[in-house]
């Protein structure tokens, strides 16, 4: 090999982790979660030729166990001290060093990913998605989302939702009991009328019984997609409830690794993986969760945890290089909080969102928005 193809391109020569103080315009319920503030930590890192990379942590407690706090002090020790004076171009190998030093932790490695893209792609003058292999759509085409709550309230912000021009809406069930959440369900089927396609997250609280008895009904108000209704560890009955094919059935909470993707295309548990890049650890992780779910015959559905401007352009730029992406996507977080990150502001047109062109992540960071939110100051 060409001497010349091993040298170092660039250098890491400094790491800041910086927790937020962001807040959603209003409670988002799902799971037997209940969101009104969001413990994001922006990564920034600094290359020697004066260039900055950003990465968004947006750790939540029903994926991992991590924190606003563990996502600092992991990026400000361990992560650190790997990566300073590392190039950013040997990306993959760097991921693989990070890998046991965060396992537990894909919402500390995905900021580590992304803001490693984010330098790469600002040297070179390249989106994040060109680097991936470039593009298959220059939109994304998105679904809103009505969080869990009392059923005449969720109507009104289903029909609120369907001004951005939402093709599908997604819901939550499973912390009531089911008449109750069906009734929830069915209550928004009335108000947005039978042309608006309504996934169901049920984040994995139903038992087996429960989720038998719910499929018909979810089939008969026409639920396009019913994520992860089972826990993650239900193998016998995700595959019993795919099997019946009455509402197409996606993984979540299940679903962290390429280990996980080729489990569930072995024992046909799903017919979807939701590929939310921060529970998978960033964009590298979430291409080869792809590329085996597509070897498996699985479909991929790209999820979020609702991040800020940094993680959602990430997001954006990965669904951006899916050959095939068959059902809406939820790349829509920074839409849910009182203040944005960036510079531009994240705008649905049409139901759809373009895909960021600039170099690198193409978000560019609004420094006084970004202090304004720094729980630091
Ligand atoms: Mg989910």
């Amino acid at each position: 090999m060409n001497a010349a193809c091993l040298a170092v391109r660039m250098r890491i020569t400094a790491l800041e982790a910086i927790p937020l103080r962001a807040a959603f315009s209003r409670s988002f319920s799902f799971g037997t979660v209940d969101r009104t503030v969001s413990h994001n930590v922006v990564l920034k890192l600094t290359s020697d030729d004066g260039i900055h990379g950003f990465g968004e942590a947006c750790p939540v407690g029903a994926f991992s166990g991590e924190t606003q706090e563990s996502v600092v002090q992991l990026l400000e020790g361990p992560v650190r001290e790997m990566i300073l004076n590392a190039d950013p171009f040997q990306h993959a190998a760097l991921v693989k060093q990070l890998e046991p030093r965060l396992h537990g932790c894909p919402f500390t490695l995905a900021a580590v990913d992304m803001a490693l893209y984010d330098l790469a792609g600002k040297a070179l003058g390249v989106t994040a998605a060109t680097l991936l292999g470039g593009v298959f759509r220059e939109r994304v085409v998105m679904h809103g989302s009505v969080g869990w709550g009392v059923a005449e309230e969720m109507a009104e912000a289903a029909l609120q939702q369907l001004a951005y021009g939402y093709r599908s809406v997604k819901l939550y069930a499973g912390r009531g009991d089911l008449a109750a959440d069906l009734r929830r369900i069915e209550t928004v089927r009335s108000a947005v009328g039978d042309d608006v396609g309504l996934i169901v997250d049920v984040n994995g609280l139903w038992d087996f019984a429960t989720c038998r008895r719910a499929l018909g009904p979810l089939r008969d108000l026409r639920v396009s997609l019913l994520e992860q209704p089972l826990p993650p560890w239900d193998c016998d009955g995700l595959r019993w409830v795919t099997e019946t094919g009455q509402v197409d059935i996606a993984g979540d909470e299940a679903i962290y690794t390429t280990f996980d993707v080729a489990q569930a295309g072995r024992l046909r548990t799903m017919d979807a993986v939701n590929l939310g890049i921060s529970k998978l650890g960033g964009l590298l992780r979430a291409r080869d969760c792809a590329a085996v779910a597509f070897s498996a015959g699985l479909r991929v559905v790209m999820g979020s945890v609702l991040e800020l401007d940094i993680a959602t352009a990430a997001g954006l730029q990965f669904a951006a290089t899916l050959p095939t992406l068959p059902y809406a996507s939820y790349l829509i977080g920074p839409m849910k909080y009182e203040r944005r990150l960036g510079v531009t502001a994240f705008e649905v047109h049409d139901g759809a969102v373009d895909v960021p062109r600039g170099p690198g992540l193409g978000v560019e960071v609004d420094p006084d928005a970004l202090a304004a939110l720094d729980l630091r100051r």
